[in-house]
């Protein structure tokens, strides 16, 4: 556990680094989200966070994650709430744990997992709002869509009711080299580009971890998902 001290002033900087990459892009102020990525750390550094005003939390693994949630539920009342973004791969016989704990899923990438979530999406709730998470550099071992894949899946979901398409989300290949970064994140953008001219209306690009957030605020990331920037290394 980081102390909270440190997770004040990680977060401090992050902001700051995200509001100065936004002028040196000409990117709209505030146009870039932070998602904190807090997959491994404690409530204690949730909740340290969340005291400095971060609303939108990400999570990697679904027992892990619904034990905070459950955890910290009674925690802040509903014009403070935390807003809960599913981040990691998911296996069809999980997908009623993230219908009914979470706000946003990031990582849709076949029909099935998206028609039992908006079947299994309580009532009572708003949307959950989706992202189509895409292997950009078709690397092997990656999930997401291909990138020839995306429209159809696309086309699919928007008719699904419990759920709103927001955008498209990917892991590009781990490169240090900030023009491979910004060629796989402009490739995603080029992907929602698309599929804007095709009629939709998508407003999300959710891209961008602590080791490529510059390359992914350049070509366009309105998400960024940053853990150990704020949280310091995970175990
Ligand atoms: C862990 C994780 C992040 C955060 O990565 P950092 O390098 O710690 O900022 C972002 N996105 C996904 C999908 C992750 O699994």
């Amino acid at each position: 556990m980081a102390d909270n001290f440190q997770i004040e002033q990680n977060l401090k900087q992050v902001l700051l680094t995200i509001r100065e990459l936004e002028k040196k892009y000409k990117r709209p102020n505030n146009s870039v989200h932070l998602l904190a990525v807090s997959k491994t750390k404690p409530i204690e550094d949730i909740i340290a966070a969340h005291a400095y005003g971060q609303i939108s939390f990400g999570e990697n693994y679904v027992q892990e994650a619904v034990e905070k949630i459950n955890a910290l539920k009674n925690n802040f009342d509903e014009t403070n709430k935390i807003e809960w973004h599913f981040i990691g791969p998911l296996q069809k016989n999980k997908t009623r744990l993230i219908a009914e704990n979470f706000d946003w899923m990031h990582s849709v990438d076949r029909y099935i997992i998206a028609q039992r979530l908006s079947e299994q999406r309580p009532k009572d709730l708003p949307p959950l709002q989706v992202c189509i998470q895409v292997n950009i550099d078709q690397e092997e071992s990656k999930s997401g869509v291909a990138v020839d894949k995306i429209q159809h899946l696309a086309e699919d979901l928007v008719d699904l009711k419990c759920l709103k398409l927001r955008g498209l989300m990917a892991i590009p290949k781990i490169s240090s080299d900030t023009t491979q970064q910004r060629k796989s994140f402009a490739a995603l953008r080029e992907q929602l580009e698309q599929l804007n001219q095709q009629g939709f209306e998508l407003d999300t690009l959710s891209m961008g971890m602590s080791a490529d957030l510059e390359a992914a605020i350049a070509e366009g990331a309105t998400i960024v998902r940053i853990g150990t920037a704020i949280f310091g290394k995970r175990d």
